[in-house]
């Protein structure tokens, strides 16, 4: 009988440290990383794990010490250098919690290198919880081998966005409307991806978006996409077309050597 493969894959535990690493490093794990390392992953003294601190790569590690609600690991080597991502930021209308968990999530995964919920007319989404979104793009970040968190900005309203926008960075609108082909629109370089509320955007707004300079309207194709969707499906093109997507890439998941 073929063996069932194991999945998921047997890898070290990643986890984001605050403190800042180097080669000789000593870290002391909240309780929460500790319960899980210990608790969860069953990690003992002598276990191994991957920590980074989004400024300066990843590092294996080993366990020193464990107590009961402590965890002490001292860093052995570096396994990567930081990450570069490219120069992207979604700006995305805040969508209800499921759904924007899931977005926020996706898009760290993704690549994106800044999110920033904008408040549009039609949002209607009340307050965005920057510090559960934060939790949200580390534990992402953990899971999927960045190294370099996804920075989540304060909510901006549209009008802000559009009048402080620094001018280099092209502005991709996402309209349901109509827009161009990705394919001829999309091109490397700073970019920022503005995507709408559930109701999408007013015609007042539009107007506005699309007489800012250094904009680009943008179509997601013939159906039209929940907010979220769109979001994440406007970020996957950028990177295949513009983004890190176009070039062969290293496998994650290696165990260091
Ligand atoms: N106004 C729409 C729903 C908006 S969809 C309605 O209710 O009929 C939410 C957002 O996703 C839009 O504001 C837009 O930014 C984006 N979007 C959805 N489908 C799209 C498409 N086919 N092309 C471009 N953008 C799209």
């Amino acid at each position: 009988m073929p063996a069932i493969p194991a999945w998921p894959p047997r890898s070290l535990p990643r986890l984001f440290v605050a403190a800042p690493l180097n080669a000789t490093a000593t870290v002391v794990l909240d309780a929460k990383q500790a319960n899980y390392l210990a608790n969860v992953l069953r990690l003992g003294v002598g276990g191994e794990a991957l920590l980074f601190d989004g400024r300066s790569g990843e590092w294996f590690a080993r366990v020193r010490e464990l107590a009961k609600k402590r965890m002490i690991l001292t860093v052995e080597r570096q396994t990567r250098p930081i990450e570069q991502v490219p120069d992207l930021t979604l700006a995305f209308a805040p969508v209800k919690r499921a759904q924007l968990d899931w977005l926020v999530e996706k898009a760290t995964e993704l690549g994106v290198a800044r999110l920033v919920p904008v408040i549009t007319h039609r949002t209607v989404v009340e307050r965005v919880k920057l510090d559960r979104l934060e939790a949200i793009a580390i534990e992402a970040a953990e899971q999927c081998g960045r190294t370099l968190l996804s920075e989540i900005g304060q909510p901006i309203a549209l009008d802000r966005l559009l009048a402080e926008r620094a001018p280099a960075r092209t502005l991709y609108f996402a309209d349901e409307q109509g827009g161009a082909r990705l394919a001829d629109a999309f091109a490397p370089g700073p970019a920022m991806i503005l995507t709408g509320p559930e109701g999408g955007f007013t015609d007042e707004e539009r107007t506005l978006i699309r007489a800012t300079p250094g904009v680009r309207a943008i179509s997601l194709g013939p159906r039209i996409l929940r907010a979220e969707t769109a979001a994440l499906a406007a970020v996957a093109a950028w990177m295949a077309l513009a983004g890190d997507w176009r070039s062969p890439g290293l496998a994650l998941g290696q165990s260091p050597s």
